[in-house]
């Protein structure tokens, strides 16, 4: 565990699927995570995170930011629309574009800035009801919609159902990708990403096996 194997694993990974080394990206999940736990991974040189929540990145990024140069923030966690202006300021991609009201608050925000964090459109691969993304039977349509808007879109993203074969919803994102000639894949947790890494995955989102369990008491 820890950063160092994750590096390695990810390594392997790229090699045994015959990518190019370091074409995965390593968005390290330090959400709910202690203070010193992240800063120590920010001590060794990374520099690539993601969070979930608006508000918590905003608690602890921009302390962070003053004591280490080129921080990479990702939301990777539902963004309600009354808060994506505050998303442009913290973080440089956006994982959770997922219906069209949020997309057009991004395109007129990105007008009004004169900027645009990356994009990737989350897709409920699993069709489940209490998750967000669109359905893959919506995702052409929204992407459509959103190249549009001249929205910066990058890539997909998912979370696959927990009870099942990660695989099958990865080998699904990278098939809707390919047909909309999109480049990001980001997919792929602590209990998968290997799997995510042979499939496409671009960008793997890694959180408990790099800082250890989260604990939310
Ligand atoms: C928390 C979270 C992760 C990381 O999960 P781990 O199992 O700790 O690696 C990845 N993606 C999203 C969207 C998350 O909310």
């Amino acid at each position: 565990m820890g950063l160092t194997d994750i590096r390695a694993r990810i390594a392997k990974a790229e090699a045994e699927a015959g990518r190019d080394p370091d074409s995965v990206t390593l968005i390290a999940v330090s959400k709910v995570q202690p203070l010193e736990r992240v800063a120590a991974v920010l001590e060794e040189g990374h520099r690539t995170f993601g969070e979930n929540r608006v508000q918590e990145a905003a608690g602890k990024w921009p302390d962070f930011r003053e004591r280490f140069d080129g921080v990479d923030l990702h939301l990777i966690g539902p963004l309600q629309t009354n808060k994506t202006r505050q998303a442009f300021e913290l973080f440089q991609a956006i994982h959770s574009v997922d219906r069209p009201k949020l997309a057009k608050t991004i395109a007129r925000i990105a007008q009004e800035e004169g900027h645009c964090p990356d994009l990737f459109i989350q897709v409920n691969t699993g069709e489940e009801e209490q998750k967000a993304g669109v359905l893959p039977s919506d995702a052409d349509g929204f992407i459509a919609e959103c190249r549009a808007m001249d929205l910066p879109v990058r890539g997909l993203m998912c979370i696959p159902p927990v009870e099942e074969e990660p695989s099958l919803h990865f080998a699904l994102l990278a098939k809707i990708a390919a047909r909309n000639d999109l480049e990001g894949l980001s997919m792929g947790m602590s209990s998968d990403f290997e799997r995510a890494i042979a499939l496409g995955a671009t960008h793997v989102r890694v959180g408990s096996a790099i800082f250890g369990e989260r604990s939310y008491d």
